[in-house]
């Protein structure tokens, strides 16, 4: 039978006064020209709207997003709170937190004067290969939708606008632009605008970003799903804005239901937009709908004068409240996949050498690459908070144990002083073409980015002067990573002089993650060397991004190796922290393999050879692939925990926090599993000929067994789940609330996740292996029982079939457990017709 979808009734969860809010809209629209009102339509720069004082209305800033809010300005003078991906985000399958998570956005977003927050990302997890993993929720569209529903609510009960992006089927990025995915209806549905909906009519947000690609032949910022379902069907009655120059047209673009477009002030509307309403080609009507979402969003975010905010501004979060949450949130997620004889949590007393050891270990990976990229306030890697929290009880020392081949690092004070200051770091000069200042300033890191600045913009030359200092005595690589016309001279004499040609065809990636080059020189310790970077500004760009970077000298590869192995021997316990760099997981591009890079995989089996209290942190925001996942005692997956990483991890190892993950996502043991994998459009088409069956549904499927399954993750205690009871009978399209009793069997207090996933094996039509129907978190004492009670929505039985979303009455097994792979207990439940 078919049924009504409750959450698709519009309704505006987040505002206080909807009736004054549209008429002071209709007002303002109402004195506008039809100039006046196209100008809205675009941006007037790169992360802001323009304002219209004959309608007090201010200029609004959209920021990204999602895991902390950058501003307008992109370097280490505006810092941030950086928080844990979104996949460690995820893994805390806990809506409370992630509501708390969007406060703290709030607060940082008000502290640097943004109104909107560009996020959550909520595409979905298709392939493990996916460039942007690290910045989505999961591969499952409930666990995707019910956290990015929380975030949108934590964030707009405090005025500041949120954005689900990228809407739809962004959900990799190899020739994102262009590539056209092709999806039916029905996974469309229950898969890849599932997440959306539950935002849109479920949490009401204010925006959504429509994504660069196409869907079934539609470039999205033109597609008819901007109309329907998510205008007419949802009662999404915020604004559309197109992701980053992803508008094509004047005409298309117009007549569909985009209503912003960014950045500006260039761009496929303005005047010719102008012209088209003139010429009949795009309705005026459609002009005012864009122009009355825009104006109900300024008057949301407080940005209309004579109507106050949707909601007051939030109170400021002190730096140190934000860094508590900080490490709540990153050890919350931190799933612990493997505990070999409970060796976590470590028993400080009984410790006294603790080797600490990997690439990751002194400068953990934080956060993923590209635009989600924020400059954290400070960062603890996992060696500084052992340390910390170890304090004098035991020695902790560090070994790398092998190199992984990160490129160029941006140079900080720890090599370079600024000539100009006398400061750590470097002197920048903006130069016009006669080699005149236009302005100049000290940086702390090499690493420039000048997006929508207009000296930058302006500028000839960029240039930059360091004097550099050898630490020790070796071979430094010292050269720029960047695309453009660079030339580079160490001591007076040209180290390079060339054009880096861009190695990808998408700017953000090659402003985001760009080629290095770089020139070798053998300087002994405490040798100091001037140097000077110029670049070529392109005429009319309008962004420049670039830094001076150093390779410092490395040991030989099996002299690393055989210092860490020693110190693993000698240690009670081995701690290796492996991962990914910001060349594998970043936005613009896919990766090529779940593989660890470089020796990281021999490192930890030398390592576990030699300690058998081995226990490995695994540093990536996505899957990678573990081969010796059994050959050590632990692996806790930590992702990219955020500024607060080393001290989470010292909770999370010193037993002072539970590691509170559980796996949004399937971890394959081999590539070659991997059902859903390739990324790799054919002839410009991505097809999705999976259909419903992608994550641990695909795995179920295919009857593989991964490394951890979906939903898998160990406390430091233990759970039994003693019984599920739901109602039978119930009629379709009726909520069914189940009551699961669980009893804690460990010997301390603990928090569990109970999963509910439903399967049916008479059903008329396709359906995936099984699939998650709800979830709960239910905490414990040591020998204590407690019963949750899990609502299953109607939503969660339903199924798209001609247009509108049915219920087929009959029997639903419903399975209950701690990960898709432990299902202990199910029952039935039959829905009358
Ligand atoms: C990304 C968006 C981001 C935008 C602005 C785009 O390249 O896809 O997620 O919000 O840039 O930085």
């Amino acid at each position: 039978m078919a049924v009504a979808d409750p959450r698709s009734a519009p309704h505006r969860p987040n505002d206080h006064q909807p009736e004054a809010v549209e008429r002071r809209v209709a007002e303002a629209l109402a004195a506008l020209s039809l100039e006046q009102k196209v100008r809205l339509l675009t941006g007037a720069d790169f992360w802001s709207t323009h304002p219209e004082p004959a309608i007090g209305l201010r200029r609004m800033v959209l920021s990204d997003g999602p895991v902390g809010v950058r501003g307008e300005l992109w370097d280490e003078r505006d810092p941030s709170v950086s928080l844990p991906s979104p996949t460690a985000l995820a893994a805390t399958w806990d809506e409370a937190l992630m509501e708390r998570v969007g406060a703290l956005l709030a607060s940082e977003a008000r502290r640097k004067n943004v109104d909107v927050v560009l996020g959550p990302t909520v595409n979905l997890h298709r392939s493990p290969l996916g460039g942007r993993h690290f910045e989505c929720f999961s591969e499952d569209p409930l666990l995707t939708g019910r956290l990015g529903a929380a975030y949108v609510r934590g964030l707009q009960a405090h005025g500041v606008a949120a954005t689900p992006k990228h809407y739809v089927a962004n959900d990799a990025e190899t020739e994102r632009f262009t590539v056209d995915v092709r999806v039916d209806e029905r996974p469309l549905r229950e898969l890849y605008l599932a997440p959306f909906e539950r935002m849109t009519a479920g949490a009401g947000a204010w925006l959504v970003m429509a994504s660069y690609n196409r869907v079934n032949g539609a470039t999205m910022t033109e597609s008819a799903l901007l109309a329907s379902p998510l205008k007419d069907e949802w009662g999404f009655d915020g604004v559309v804005v197109s992701d980053w120059t992803a508008t094509r047209s004047t005409e298309a673009a117009g007549r569909a239901a985009l209503d912003l477009v960014m950045p500006g002030p260039e761009g496929p509307w303005g005047d010719a937009l102008v012209a088209a309403v003139r010429s009949g080609a795009v309705p005026e009507k459609a002009i005012d709908d864009k122009v009355r979402r825009l104006l109900r969003l300024a008057a949301r975010v407080g940005a209309l004068e004579g109507v106050p905010p949707a909601r007051p501004a939030p109170a400021a979060i002190p730096a140190a409240e934000a860094g508590k949450l900080a490490r709540e949130a990153a050890a919350a997620g931190m799933v612990l996949a493997r505990n070999q004889g409970d060796v976590l949590p470590l028993d400080p007393e009984g410790l006294r050498r603790v080797a600490v050891i990997g690439p990751s270990a002194a400068r953990g990976r934080t956060q993923g690459g590209g635009s989600a990229t924020v400059h954290p306030h400070y960062t603890v890697s996992p060696l500084d908070g052992l340390r910390a929290a170890l304090g004098q009880r035991a020695e902790v020392r560090y070994a790398l144990g092998t190199r992984i081949h990160e490129g160029l690092v941006p140079v900080t004070g720890e090599h370079v002083i600024d000539p100009v200051t006398g400061q750590p770091g470097v002197h920048v000069r903006l130069l016009d073409a006669q080699g005149n200042p236009l302005h100049e300033e000290h940086r702390d890191v090499g690493k420039l980015t000048y997006i929508g600045d207009r000296r930058a913009n302006q500028s000839a030359t960029i240039e930059v002067t360091a004097r550099f200092r050898a630490v020790e005595a070796g071979r430094y690589r010292i050269g720029v990573a960047g695309v453009g016309a660079f030339r580079l001279t160490g001591g007076g004499r040209v180290l390079f002089d060339q054009t880096i040609a861009s190695h990808i065809d998408d700017l953000a990636a090659a402003l985001l993650a760009p080629p290095h080059l770089g020139a070798e020189l053998s300087l002994a310790a405490g040798e100091e060397l001037d140097l000077k970077l110029t670049h070529a500004v392109p005429p009319g760009a309008i962004a420049v991004a670039f830094s001076l970077g150093v390779e410092v000298p490395a040991l030989p590869e099996e002299e690393e190796l055989a210092r860490a192995v020693e110190l693993a021997r000698s240690s009670d316990v081995a701690i290796v922290v492996v991962g990914t760099t910001e060349q594998i997981e970043s936005e613009g591009f896919d990766r090529s393999t779940l593989a660890l890079p470089g020796g990281q995989d021999k490192l930890v089996r030398a390592v576990a050879a030699a300690n058998p209290r081995t226990v490995v942190l695994v540093n990536a925001g996505g899957p990678v692939t573990l081969p010796w996942r059994d050959e050590v005692a632990a692996v806790l997956l930590t992702w990219f925990p955020g500024q607060e990483f080393g001290n989470a991890v010292a909770d999370v190892l010193l037993g002072a926090r539970e590691p509170g993950g559980r796996l949004p996502t399937t971890w394959p043991a081999r590539e070659q599993d991997v059902p859903v994998l390739s990324t790799k459009p054919e002839n410009r088409k991505l097809v999705y000929a999976e259909g419903l069956h992608i994550g641990y549904r695909a795995w179920a499927r295919a009857g593989v067994a991964p490394a951890y399954p979906f939903g898998h993750g160990l406390g430091y205690t233990r759970w039994e789940i003693l019984g599920v009871d739901a109602p039978s009978g119930l009629a379709a399209g009726e909520a069914v609330e189940a009551r699961v009793r669980v009893r804690n069997a460990g010997r301390r207090r603990g928090r569990h996740v109970v999963q509910l996933y439903l399967s049916r094996a008479e059903s008329k039509v396709e359906r995936p292996a099984l699939w998650l129907a709800g979830f709960a978190v239910v905490e414990a004492d040591p020998g204590k029982e407690a019963e949750v009670a899990i609502t299953m929505a109607p939503r969660a039985f339903a199924h798209w079939a001609a247009g509108g979303w049915q219920v087929e009455p009959g029997a639903y097994t419903l399975h209950v457990g701690g990960s898709v792979a432990d299902l202990a207990q199910q029952t039935t439940v039959v829905l009358r017709g």
